[in-house]
């Protein structure tokens, strides 16, 4: 297996070479990547190569072992994947449903207006204030965004705390660790650029007002336990413990982005059971953000009914990428189904034009890791048995399609 795992690396190598995103990190041989640029296979030589190795893949006798098992699962349907992005690179225009299953191995579920409808009007009796609920509830967060010149102190106690819960549950590399940069004009608003060696480089938009939920969110999401530690763990138990080169390569657009995506947002509620982020954020962060620490309780039972309307980004990138709705009525639908202000609806659609069905693994992947874990005991009441299978979870290749119970 491992000669396929190589030829992955290099393929995944390769389609980076002609598609800028598809890379997301990579700390394998620098000569390989070397020999890739300077001689860069054409998106026909690297299909018939992907298709050899899928083949290869086919021969080997199955395994016993259930971490093997996994690993020649994963290389076959991260190999399909790729196949699937190949052909999109070649013009192939996939349904968004489509699109989703054949990159990130997962089906999206089909919302009605009504769901959000509904969601909205119990919105309605909970943000103070008259008005459309639109306008009602972006008036109610003006009270809750973080003035620059105190961002960065309100990130590093978020940090310092998710790092510290985290550290008390997960073996992590002693010399871990990442940069933390403030950058403009992105499509997203926060992004981990993991180098290898347990070191990330974190990156937060600032483009638009930042409200005090994204400093747990981003600290949990973007480094302890989300991305930052699932990539470490990777690197950790699979790259060098067991030699799995395939595992230094991470292709975005492939299965590997719902768990990392998934784990990463379920990762929040892992590391502040029960009522512990608000307690903190009530003693901590407010306080540090110059805001009234009272008000935590009331704007997360708030926050926590707005993450349910985060499955209205599907329905608007399946209608807009289905050709059903134009810009304008996709971004008119985030305003009116997810509650986004204007200028972050049309962030969201230039993120949809970027990266496409990719939106269903936050939220999609969020559920079916929180399926997953809690079908083998890891409930809020559990926080233990937990932190043991989402730790278990972000060190393994398991597939989003072996997540269902
Ligand atoms: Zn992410």
């Amino acid at each position: 297996m491992n000669a396929a795992a190589e030829a992955y690396v290099k393929l995944v190598l390769s389609v980076g070479e002609h598609d800028p995103d598809y890379v997301d990190a990579y700390y394998g041989p620098p000569s390989w990547r070397e020999q890739v640029k300077s001689n860069t296979p054409s998106i026909e030589e690297i299909r018939s190569s992907a298709e050899q190795t899928l083949q290869d893949l086919e021969k080997i006798p199955p395994s016993t072992g259930e971490i093997v098992r996994l690993r020649h699962q994963y290389l076959t349907r991260q190999l399909q994947a790729l196949l699937a992005r190949l052909d999109m690179l070649r013009g192939r225009v996939f349904s968004f449903d489509e699109e989703a299953r054949a990159l990130y191995d997962a089906a999206p579920p089909h919302h009605p207006e009504s769901y959000f409808r509904t969601v909205l009007s119990n919105l309605e009796k909970m943000v103070p204030g008259s008005g459309p609920i639109v306008e009602r509830y972006e008036r109610y967060r003006k009270d809750f965004i973080v003035t620059l010149n105190k961002l960065e102190d309100v990130f590093q106690a978020a940090i310092r705390e998710c790092r510290e819960r985290t550290r008390r549950m997960i073996d992590l590399p002693p010399t871990e660790r990442f940069a933390l940069e403030y950058v403009n004009n992105k499509p997203w608003s926060g992004y981990n650029w993991y180098k290898g060696d347990s070191i990330s480089l974190i990156q937060i938009n600032t483009d638009l007002p930042i409200y005090i939920d994204r400093a747990v969110d981003l600290a949990a999401h973007e480094g302890y336990p989300g991305h930052h530690v699932y990539n470490s763990m990777l690197e950790k138990h699979l790259a060098r413990e067991r030699g799995w080169v395939e595992f230094t390569v991470y292709a975005l657009f492939s299965p590997q982005s719902l768990i990392a995506e998934g784990t990463a947002n379920f990762g929040i509620e892992v590391a502040f059971p029960g009522s512990q982020r608000i307690e903190f954020e009530r003693d901590v962060l407010f306080p540090a953000a110059g805001l009234d620490g009272d008000q935590a309780g009331e704007y997360y039972s708030i926050h926590r009914l707005t993450g349910v309307l985060n499955y209205a980004h599907n329905e608007a990138a399946r209608s807009y990428l289905d050709g059903v709705m134009n810009r304008q009525q996709a971004e008119e639908w985030l305003v009116t189904y997810a509650l986004m202000a204007r200028e972050r609806a049309k962030q969201r659609v230039r993120f949809i034009d970027a990266y496409r069905s990719y939106v269903i693994n936050y939220n999609l992947g969020q559920d079916l890791v929180r399926q997953y874990i809690e079908s083998r005991g890891g409930t809020d009441g559990n926080s233990v048995k937990r932190w043991e299978e989402f730790n278990q979870l972000i060190s393994s290749p398991r597939l989003p399609s072996g997540l269902r119970p």
